[in-house]
């Protein structure tokens, strides 16, 4: 039937199309006109959200929290830890911390890690410029100001700005936005020589590492996602870690423990709970053992996910090089990215063929999202959308929000999905960019 697209080896398209149903060939959907025009134009049919399914382990562990009927995280028969106390003592040892909490989901943990460290109604937390509504919404939460910090053409937070501005606030909520890691040595020496606490949001940095260094054990707190489009998968959820013990202890009392803490195997002493439990509010946020089932096997396999990512990355990000007017995001050396979303930058733009671009690409299946647009479309906003948290004009970030064009990366694609995706996208910014 479409024997004709075999003459490309990446679009066998059916066999490919049994196997996964992700590239479907031009005679089903790209109509009769293209065809008769002699052209053959491939189209991408795979669904961006699409996640892999739970691990069997997962599936298995989740219907015996089921089956037992005690599904909150204190609600332990004798001396058995369950599931959540476990995950977290997995986590805290993948990272090589000392304490990990397991709550509801990754802004409860932000908002948690804020509170744990004293921040409170009017006070100024530096953040990330670039980044997702959950960071300023976090600081709103807990009535504190945003102070915003620029991004730079690398998508990373502008350390220049961030040293200019260190004075103005005592903690720095630092976002991993779309994975890209700053220089974190020098972000540390920055923060340490102005005294400010660094609490990392590591939602998209998971596995990922600076310089060896797993994301999230640099600053005094790491927070994580475990949302389903994050690294781990439990549909929502968070985790924290820290090897601060009054920090931990704190946040423990604030996910909700009832004075259970001595059930938690990755939380410190019982003394270090009693110098802070009358002062520190219950503000229910744990993870129950349902999430925790479904985690653990996930995390197991977290390493090998993160290859996996950083396979189809660079099949895109290579099959991206040398198209005209489109900059790629050059990864540091020190830096080991987990590849789950990529970006590349229309840098300078006119906003009318940023939208081309986009508009032509998801007609031939491929969805991109704009990070400059004026309004808050899906999971993307700019920081002059969030009115709660009011920001002065940053023209040198403006210029790079405006550039920044984003792609999921679901591991329920194949490399040759990846190299497809990419040859659309390079044929689409190419014939956009040429007509000028
Ligand atoms: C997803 C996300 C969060 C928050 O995670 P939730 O689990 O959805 O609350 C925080 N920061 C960034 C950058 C995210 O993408």
């Amino acid at each position: 039937m479409c024997s004709y697209l075999q003459r490309d080896p990446f679009v066998a398209c059916v066999p490919r199309y049994l196997r996964h149903g992700t590239v479907l060939c031009a005679t089903l959907t790209a109509g009769a006109g293209q065809i008769r025009n002699g052209g053959m134009t491939e189209r991408f049919t795979g669904s961006f959200t699409q996640q892999e399914p739970i691990p069997e382990a997962g599936i298995e562990a989740a219907l015996s929290v089921l089956r037992s009927g005690r599904l909150h995280r204190y609600n332990l028969v004798g001396e058995d830890p369950g599931e959540v106390s476990l995950l977290e003592q997995e986590f805290a040892a993948a990272m090589g911390v000392k304490y990990a909490l397991a709550v509801a989901s990754g802004g409860y943990a932000l908002a948690t890690a804020l509170r744990a460290v004293g921040v409170g109604p009017g006070d100024r937390v530096l953040t990330n410029v670039f980044t997702l509504a959950p960071v300023p919404g976090a600081i709103a939460s807990v009535g504190a100001v945003p102070v915003f910090v620029g991004v730079t053409e690398g998508l990373v937070i502008d350390l220049e700005d961030l040293a200019a501005k260190a004075d103005q606030a005592d903690v720095l909520l630092l976002s991993h936005m779309r994975g890209h890691l700053c220089d974190m040595d020098r972000l540390m020496q920055i923060c340490e020589a102005a005294g400010v606490v660094v609490i990392e949001d590591c939602a998209h940095t998971m596995g990922a590492r600076w310089r060896g260094r797993f994301s999230g054990t640099d600053g005094l707190v790491g927070c994580y996602s475990t949302q389903t489009y994050k690294h781990l998968n439990s549909g929502e959820g968070g985790l924290l870690v820290t090897d601060d013990a009054e920090v931990m202890a704190r946040a423990v009392m604030l996910s909700g423990s009832y004075m259970l803490y001595d059930r938690h195997l990755a939380a410190p002493a019982p003394e270090v709970f009693e110098a802070v439990k009358y002062d520190t509010p219950n503000i229910s946020g744990r993870m129950d053992h349902l999430r925790a089932a479904i985690l653990r096997p996930q995390l197991r396999d977290l390493e090998t996910q993160c290859t996996r990512w950083n396979d189809r990355y660079r099949v895109v990000e290579d099959g991206l090089r040398g198209t005209p007017g489109l900059t790629i995001v050059e990864r540091p050396a020190e830096e080991s990215p987990v590849g789950s979303s990529i970006q590349f930058m229309l840098l300078d733009w006119a906003e009318s063929k940023v939208a081309d671009v986009l508009r032509r690409c998801l007609a031939r299946g491929v969805e991109l999202k704009w990070f400059g647009g004026a309004e808050p479309s899906g999971f993307t906003s700019r920081y002059d959308s969030w009115r709660y948290a009011h920001a002065e004009r940053m023209p040198a970030s403006d210029r790079v929000l405006k550039g920044i064009v984003d792609m999921r990366l679901p591991l329920t694609f194949s490399l040759e999905d990846c190299a497809l995706i990419a040859r659309i996208i390079k044929a689409e910014v190419s014939a956009v960019y040429q007509a000028g």
